[in-house]
């Protein structure tokens, strides 16, 4: 791999990346990539005891902690949960981020998910790499990245258990496998400790590395790969079509 390849995993919130396609990045991070994750926002809501600007630093601590296990590079984009939107202000920073991080390709949510913060997460994604090399694009930072020279490759990862919100099953095309980078998504999603109490309160999820390890080794199976990350191409009008994440990864990628 050209140690010069940038890869933006853009997210809603801290520990979804690690959920959904960290074994890849830590395979990324391995040939020589350069790493940003990146979340819109902080956490806020994430915590029945903290109030939001606390709760809000811890994760981001812990964020920061997860992308340097891989020597990634955290940004907060600093929205708040359940406030994510297809808007002006959020495509203005989403493509800020996009134009200065300079990713050939980039990891974001399904279109479809179980909530509308990851839905909505990975449509300003997809504007924005669709939009990042029309200089008339401006996104009134103060100091503003230049476009982009091409649109780049971007995937889906796999929606929260594999399922709409009518509890259709969602089905990746490509499967990485990460029987070598499970450990290290483990550790990757350990940094988030605040969260084990509220997923277990809130959602009812046992424990994040159980939860995890059920949704990879499901991946795995169909692939035929022991641990595995979903995900699909955007192949619209517009895109790259070749199958970057099989180029870089070759025989990781099935
Ligand atoms: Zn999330």
């Amino acid at each position: 791999m050209p140690n010069s390849i940038n890869i933006l995993a853009l997210f809603a919130h801290p520990d979804d990346a690690e959920f959904l396609c960290a074994g890849t990045l830590a395979h990324m991070a391995g040939l020589g990539a350069k790493i940003h994750m990146a979340t819109l926002t902080p956490g806020d809501c994430g915590s029945t005891t903290l109030p939001p600007a606390k709760i809000s630093t811890v994760r981001k601590k812990e964020a920061s902690r997860s992308a340097a296990l891989i020597g990634a590079r955290y940004h907060c984009l600093k929205s708040k949960d359940l406030l994510v939107f297809y808007d002006q202000p959020h495509l203005h920073k989403v493509m800020e981020l996009v134009r200065q991080t300079r990713p050939a390709l980039v990891l974001t949510h399904s279109p479809v998910d179980y909530m509308i913060d990851h839905e909505t997460v990975s449509q300003l994604c997809q504007s924005a790499c669709f939009g990042a090399m029309a200089p008339n694009f401006k996104t009134g930072a103060r100091r503003p990245a230049p476009p982009l020279q091409g649109v780049p490759h971007l995937y889906y990862a796999d929606a929260f258990g594999r399922r709409d919100i009518l509890g259709n099953k969602i089905e990746s095309t490509l499967s990485v496998n990460i029987s070598a980078t499970l450990k290290r998504k483990e550790e990757m999603l350990g940094c988030h400790d605040s969260q084990q109490a509220w997923l277990k309160t809130q959602q009812e999820i046992p424990e994040t590395v159980t939860t995890m390890r059920k949704m990879a080794h499901e991946v795995g199976k169909r692939a035929g790969f022991r641990w595995a990350e979903g995900f699909r191409q955007h192949l619209g009008q517009g895109f790259p079509a070749t199958n970057l994440l099989k180029e870089l990864l070759g025989s990781l990628v099935r």
